[in-house]
Formats: structure tokens, C-alpha cells, sequence
């Protein structure tokens, strides 16, 4: 141990150290807090702190495993296996399997993701009657997730006249309503969402003292990285959980807290002092990450925010180079900018791929990064977005699984009683789904019960739902014997999805059977790995556990030498040598929606703060005059942020843009997409024209603020019928015949599709006008 302690500073060993009692580390970034927390738990560890006593929470279960793995070739990997380590929702979803009687739930209950919640509560507003445009269901969605996130359950709602008067002043009385459905229903379903693998541990914390106490008892030392990001949820869980023993261990750094917009509560760091006796405070300054001129340039930025602790962070690094600044025209130069000044590092420094990082504000810059990348044949892998798990093909299998777990699993059993096609069509399924919220079963328990129930449902028909049933009940049956793998093939040959997808002989066909067979060489390779955890069966509960939270940073391919792309907010606790940050430009980074109060802004500043801070040895930030957004061309400003780093950080690569000539397209890009650079200009503004402001117009703003930032999952969006295209439909255009959807991107009025026509052609649409029909 003396020897790892070794690899400590002086102000690193003191927290590792720390004997009992609560402590925090509050320092910036590359500092080496995760580091700390790593130790300490090796430190504990080896003073006879039992590992089924620590609960160390991550942000993301890849950092969770890199820990374990650090502390095992500290302390042994027998040992190191028995701590319990992982995101919030992946540790608190396990426990609630323990427990789930205790709150009506089954055991094996199902965990719904965003689409499913969205889809449900698509259905509940369309059954209520409830007007589409009114409510939207991302909107609605959101708005539930907020609430479940702040702890108002229901029955709290219903009790707070004022959260009622708002929703009612914003023209949606029924919202209640609406959530109280939304519960009842994922309740029957044996299924929680995100927020309630939070909310449900609060309540079987709050309700049973006997399980607090066991969990208290279990858990005598608790440790939390990038504390500065918990929630309302979170902290109570934390609180609860180390009141008796009071071992808490947090570490942070308020100057990189960027999800308050999702909740995220800094008061949590600010009041921990107030929240536990004798709290030891700990500072680390030095920098061990990045070079000093990357170092000094991020605090010479952060220094801007108002609401901040004050904090040094020095190094002893190197100075290494300036940070690069380059401009270009479009975002499709800014592309080959980044591809061709990674071809060249490699080259001339010997390089890898995996040295190189490109991060974004929103998923949607990635795709002209993409292009260069793949037009220099640069490897590269694109993390968030939509991940593997969420493919339709993908959610098809894995809804069969969830069935033969929980057959009461309302949104996998509408997405497959008919898919394949057997003949049940949509009035068939009204007919349950109304039976079954008549009679407060599930869906499935009334197809069981057909004979005792009249439906007015044909013969022909009651005979296909019968079989539907037979055919998940034998897959129940294989389940009690065989691994997760071979349940897995079985399924996919016998409920007819291999036979779908081969049957559509086309690109994406192929290319859905393909996705399939990775998904079953991933759960065989589950089941292998399985056979070395004690205990552990390899089966499909294991697996359905296994899967139902991996986000996409967990996965690991095993192929790491690649470029990483990636959004900010993704990328926190996460180093690379290289870092590239594109789209640096005003309204895209600091984000349009996000300048209208201080606050929103130095969460934007806190956000530039994480990213630069992300890279090691070279920063380069990027930004073009012109971006395509929102379906037209429109002419950017370079980031305030640039210039908020001090001058002698920076180099500029090409010469700063000179305010008074901006390049303006002449004609706005046309519906296609496909802008004609030819009709570019050079356009000099009249004299006298005022420089142009940092805040957008009102209008703009209003039109703004409906966005959300883009982290990879859905957003809410605005109404209108194209609305329920998605990702992966078949489309018909009048023009250019049948296609695939391959992106949907842009809101409302301005949301563009990404089309793949059979003719081979690639289009960008204009929902608005591109009269879409799909087939
Ligand atoms: P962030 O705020 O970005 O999460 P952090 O404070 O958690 O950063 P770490 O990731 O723990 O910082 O450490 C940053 C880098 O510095 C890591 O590569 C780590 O291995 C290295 N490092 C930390 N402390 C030391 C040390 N005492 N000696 C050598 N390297 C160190
Ligand atoms: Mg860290």
C-alpha cells in the first residue's frame, strides 16, 4: 500500500487518509479527485474495511469499472469484486429488485426507457381525447421526468395548488391527470422509468425503516464522484443512507456543474458542509492533466463566472502550445480542418487514433465531422446519439425478452403482438388495451382470459392472440433451463424476426440482421463472462439487468483506437491528448436558449470550462462563418468564448474574421440542402450598421428557448404531423419514389429529415413541405 500512496501528492493522501467522518474534495479539474476517491477506497480496503461496505457512485459505469479495475491490482481482485460500484441508477436499480415487494412491485419488473415513456404517454394523451398539439408527449414527458426528479409524486401534485394554477395557466389543466395515468399504467406494467429507479428508492427509504436501516448498516462508507451534478433525488438517497454512519466522502468541482438544466442541484456542494458534523474540507490545486498554457487558459475563462468558490489550479506540466484557433466557411471545411490536422499528428507525432477527441455542444455537429473523417479514412466512433440499445431492431428482440421475464410489460407487448405481422391489427389491440385498464390487469392478463370476457373479438382472431400467448409461454418454458444466449437465437428464429429482416433483402435489411447477430455475439459474449462471477447464472434476467442501463460510454468495443466524438456534457471526467471543440461560434456555443439570464450563460461558460480542460496536451477550437442550422444557412460569430481566453494562449491559425465583412449566402439553402457555394459573396455591410449584438432578437429567442439541449436523447419538440416520423421508417416521396429515414434533426417548422432513396440518392427534406407519406 505505502508504494501506491506513493503515487499520491501530499494533498492528495491527505483525504485518502482521512480516518472516519465526512469529508469533501472540492477542485478543478485534472486534479485528480477521481484519482483520490479510487485510493481511498483501496486505502479502506486495506485497513479492514469490509468491500460489501463501501458504495462508491460514478457518473457513468465504464468509470465505475476503470476504478474497480485500478483497486484490484491494488488490493486483489477477489476483494475488489464485492464493492458495490456504479451510476446512481444502475446500483439503485438493483436494490430494487431486492425490495421490490415492499412497494407492489415484481422483482423482475421491467425498466422503460425514454421511448418507452414517451410512447406510453403518446397513447394516454390520444386516449384521453386530449389534443396533440396541446400536449405535447416530449413536452409531457419532460415535464413528468422534472417532476419525479423533484420528488412531486402525484399525490404531491394534486396537493400544490400553485404547480396546478401553472399548468393550468399554461393551457394544460389535464397535465395531473395525464401523470396520474402515466403512473398507474407503468405500475400495472411492472415497469419503472429512469426517474423512478430515484424516486422509488426514496420512497422504500422514507416508508420502511427497517430497509433504510439494513442499508445504512451495509453501506458505512459512501463515496460520490462529480458530486457538483447530483439532483434533488439523488442527494436525499445519499443523505439517508450515510446519516447513521455519516463515512461520506464526496468529491466535485462546482466550476464544471453543467446539468442543472436537467436538474442537477449545485446547493448540494454549497450546503454539504451544513449537512453533516464536523465536515473536512480538502482543496487540490495541482493539475496533473493538461499542459500549463491549457491550464491557464481555462482559468482565465472560468474566472468570468460571478457564482463560483474561489479555487487555484496551477501545474507543474510543461507549457506546450497555444491553443489553436481556426476559421473556416462552412462547417463542411471546419470538417476537413479537424480530419486533416488529425492525418497529419498521427503522422508526423506517430500518433494513434484513440490520442484524438472532437467534442460538440449539440449531436448534430458530428455528421460534417463524420464525413471528413470517413473521406480520410480515419476510424472513429460516435458516442451518444442513438445508441445501439435504442435501434428499432434491436428494441424488437429485446421486447420479446422482456415478455418472457414480465409478460405484464404493456409497451414491449404492443410493440411485437404484431410484429411480425400475424394478423392482430390496431382495433384488436384497442380492445385489450381498454379491457385491461377496465379491469386493472395487464394487457396479457386478459388475452389470457379471453374466453371469460367478451370482446367481441372474431374467432380467427382470438385464435392468433391465443397463439401469440402459447408462443411466449414455451419461450417462458426454454428460459428455465437455457443461458441467456440460446433463449436469445431461439427467440429470434421462432417468433419470426430473423426471417422478417431476411426477407427485406435491401441495404438496411442487411443491415438489420447484422445488428441482430451483434446483439446475440454480445450476450454470448455476457453469458462467457458471467461463468467467471460467482453466483451468477448467465441468464436472461442477469443480461435484461445487464442491459437495461448501459448508456453508450459503457460500452466497450474492445476497438478503442478510434477517434472519440462525443458531446461535452459526455465527455466530463474523461481526458484525451488531442481535443478538438468545434462549432464555436455564438447562439451554437454558449447555446441560443441559453442567453438570456446570467445563470444560463455561466452554466455555458462552465460547459467551455469542462471541455477545454478535457484535453492534455493540444486544444484546438474551431468555428465557421456560415452553419446550416435550423433548415437554413445562416452567418455565424465567432464564440465569446474565444475571445474570453486571455490573448497569450492563442494562436490563430487563420486571422481573426474582421467584424465589418461577413460572408452572407445569397440565397438561403434550398430545401434540398444542398447549398451552391458558387452563390456565396462577400457581402460588405452599409456604413453605419451597427455591430452586431451578442443577444439575438426576442423573436429569435422565443423560437429558441423551445429547444433543449442536445445530449443524444429526444428532446422536446414542437407539433405538427410529421412529428411521428422517426429514425429507421420507410418513407414515400412524390418525386423521389421510397426511402429510409436515416436522421431527423431541427424542430417544429424547421425539422429535417435525412432520406436514403432507393435510387441511391441522399436528400435533406424540409418536413414542412416534402409531402411524406410513410409506407
Ligand atoms: P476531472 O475534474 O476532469 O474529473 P479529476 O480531478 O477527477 O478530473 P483525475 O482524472 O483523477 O482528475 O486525474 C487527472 C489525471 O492526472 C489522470 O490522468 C490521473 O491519472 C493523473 N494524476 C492525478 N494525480 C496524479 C499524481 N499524483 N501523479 C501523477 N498523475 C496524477
Ligand atoms: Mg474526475
Amino acid at each position: 500500500m505505502e508504494k501506491y500512496l506513493a503515487e499520491l501528492n501530499e494533498a492528495q493522501r491527505a483525504p485518502v487518509l482521512h480516518k472516519d467522518g465526512a469529508l469533501m474534495v472540492i477542485a478543478g479539474a485534472g486534479s485528480g479527485k477521481t484519482r483520490v476517491l479510487t485510493y481511498r477506497i483501496a486505502y479502506l480496503m486495506n485497513q479492514g474495511v469490509d468491500a460489501f461496505n463501501i458504495l462508491s457512485l460514478t457518473f457513468t459505469n465504464k468509470a465505475a469499472r476503470e476504478m474497480k479495475k485500478r483497486i484490484a491490482s491494488i488490493v486483489g481482485n477477489s476483494e475488489a469484486k464485492n464493492l458495490w460500484m456504479g451510476t446512481f441508477h444502475s446500483v439503485f436499480a438493483k436494490i430494487l429488485r431486492y425490495e421490490a415487494d415492499k412497494l407492489g412491485y415484481p422483482s423482475n419488473f421491467t425498466i422503460y426507457d425514454t421511448q418507452d415513456s414517451q410512447r406510453l404517454i403518446n397513447s394516454i394523451i390520444k386516449e384521453m381525447g386530449l389534443d396533440k398539439d396541446v400536449y405535447k408527449y416530449k413536452q409531457v414527458q419532460n415535464r413528468i421526468s422534472s417532476y419525479k426528479n423533484s420528488l412531486i409524486t402525484v399525490k404531491a401534485y394534486f396537493n400544490n395548488a400553485e404547480l396546478m394554477e401553472a399548468d393550468a395557466m399554461a393551457k394544460k389543466p389535464r397535465l395531473g391527470e395525464i401523470y396520474q395515468a402515466y403512473c398507474e399504467r407503468c405500475f400495472k406494467a411492472g415497469a419503472m422509468d429512469f426517474d423512478d429507479l430515484l424516486l422509488k428508492t426514496n420512497e422504500l427509504l422514507t416508508r420502511f425503516p427497517e430497509v433504510l436501516a439494513k442499508y445504512q448498516d451495509r453501506f458505512r462508507y459512501i463515496l460520490v464522484d462529480e458530486y457538483q451534478d447530483t439532483n434533488h433525488s439523488q442527494y436525499l438517497i445519499v443523505k439517508a443512507l450515510s446519516d447513521r454512519f455519516q463515512n461520506i466522502c464526496v468529491v466535485g468541482d462546482d466550476a464544471q456543474s453543467i446539468y442543472a438544466f436537467r436538474g442537477a442541484n449545485i446547493n448540494n456542494i454549497m450546503n454539504f458542509q451544513k449537512d453533516y458534523d464536523n465536515v473536512q474540507m480538502y482543496r487540490l490545486e495541482q493539475n496533473y492533466r493538461s499542459t500549463r498554457n491549457i491550464v491557464n487558459a481555462a482559468n482565465s475563462v472560468i474566472e468570468k463566472n460571478k457564482t463560483r468558490l474561489d479555487k487555484v489550479v496551477w501545474t507543474d506540466n510543461d507549457d506546450g502550445n497555444a491553443i489553436k484557433v481556426h476559421r473556416s466557411v462552412t462547417d463542411a471545411e471546419e470538417g476537413r480542418f479537424v480530419a486533416s490536422t488529425i492525418f497529419d499528428n498521427k503522422m508526423q507525432l506517430q500518433l494513434k487514433d484513440g490520442d484524438f477527441a472532437v467534442l460538440y455542444r449539440t449531436n448534430s455537429q458530428s455528421r460534417a465531422i463524420e464525413d471528413a473523417l470517413r473521406r480520410k479514412d480515419i476510424p472513429y466512433r460516435i458516442y451518444g446519439g442513438l445508441s445501439f440499445y435504442q435501434r428499432k431492431e434491436i428494441k424488437d428482440v429485446l421486447a420479446y425478452l422482456r415478455l418472457i421475464l414480465n409478460p405484464k410489460d404493456e409497451e414491449a407487448l404492443v410493440r411485437v403482438i404484431n410484429y411480425p405481422a400475424r394478423g392482430i391489427g390496431q382495433t384488436t389491440i384497442q380492445k385489450l388495451t381498454v379491457a385491461a385498464n377496465h379491469y386493472k390487469r395487464s394487457i396479457f392478463e386478459v388475452m389470457e382470459h379471453l374466453d371469460k370476457i367478451d370482446l367481441k373479438i372474431n374467432s380467427g382472431t382470438r385464435r392468433k392472440l391465443e397463439d401469440f400467448i402459447t408462443m411466449i409461454k414455451s419461450f417462458q418454458v426454454t428460459n428455465q433451463s437455457a443461458d441467456a444466449f440460446v433463449l436469445a437465437e431461439h427467440v429470434t428464429k421462432k417468433s419470426g424476426l430473423l426471417q422478417e429482416f431476411k426477407k427485406d433483402g435491401t441495404p438496411e435489411g442487411i443491415a438489420r440482421m447484422e445488428n441482430i447477430e451483434e446483439l446475440l455475439n454480445g450476450i454470448q459474449d455476457f453469458v462467457e463472462g458471467q461463468k467467471e462471477v460467482a453466483d451468477a447464472k448467465g441468464d436472461l434476467a442477469e443480461f435484461m439487468e445487464d442491459v437495461a442501463l448501459v448508456t453508450d460510454l459503457d460500452k466497450d468495443t474492445g476497438d478503442d483506437d478510434r477517434v472519440a466524438l462525443m458531446t461535452i456534457h459526455l465527455a466530463k471526467g474523461l481526458e484525451f491528448p488531442y481535443v478538438f471543440i468545434v462549432g464555436m461560434e455564438e447562439e451554437l456555443f454558449p447555446s441560443a436558449m441559453s442567453m438570456s439570464t446570467r445563470s444560463e450563460l455561466e452554466e455555458e461558460r462552465r460547459l467551455f470550462y469542462v471541455a477545454l480542460t478535457r484535453a492534455e496536451k493540444q486544444a484546438y477550437l474551431t468555428y465557421t462563418q456560415s452553419r446550416y442550422r435550423w433548415g437554413k444557412l445562416i452567418d455565424a460569430e465567432p464564440s465569446r468564448f474565444i475571445e474570453e481566453i486571455e490573448d497569450k494562449y492563442i494562436e490563430y491559425l487563420t486571422p481573426p474574421l474582421d467584424a465589418s465583412y461577413r460572408y452572407k449566402p445569397m440565397i438561403d439553402a434550398d430545401i434540398f440542402g444542398e447549398v451552391d457555394k458558387s452563390k456565396f459573396r462577400l457581402k460588405k455591410p452599409t456604413a453605419g450598421t451597427p455591430p452586431t449584438s451578442h443577444k439575438p432578437s426576442e423573436e429569435k429567442l422565443r423560437k429558441l428557448r423551445k429547444l433543449k439541449p442536445d445530449l443524444g436523447e429526444p428532446v422536446a419538440q414542437d407539433g405538427g404531423d410529421h412529428n411521428s416520423l422517426s429514425v429507421g421508417d420507410k418513407v414515400s416521396h412524390t418525386r423521389f419514389g421510397n426511402g429510409v429515414i436515416i436522421s431527423i434533426e431541427g424542430v417544429g417548422n424547421d425539422k429535417k429529415a435525412e432520406i436514403r432513396f432507393d435510387t441511391g440518392g441522399l436528400k435533406k427534406l424540409l418536413l414542412r413541405f416534402a409531402k411524406l407519406e410513410v409506407i
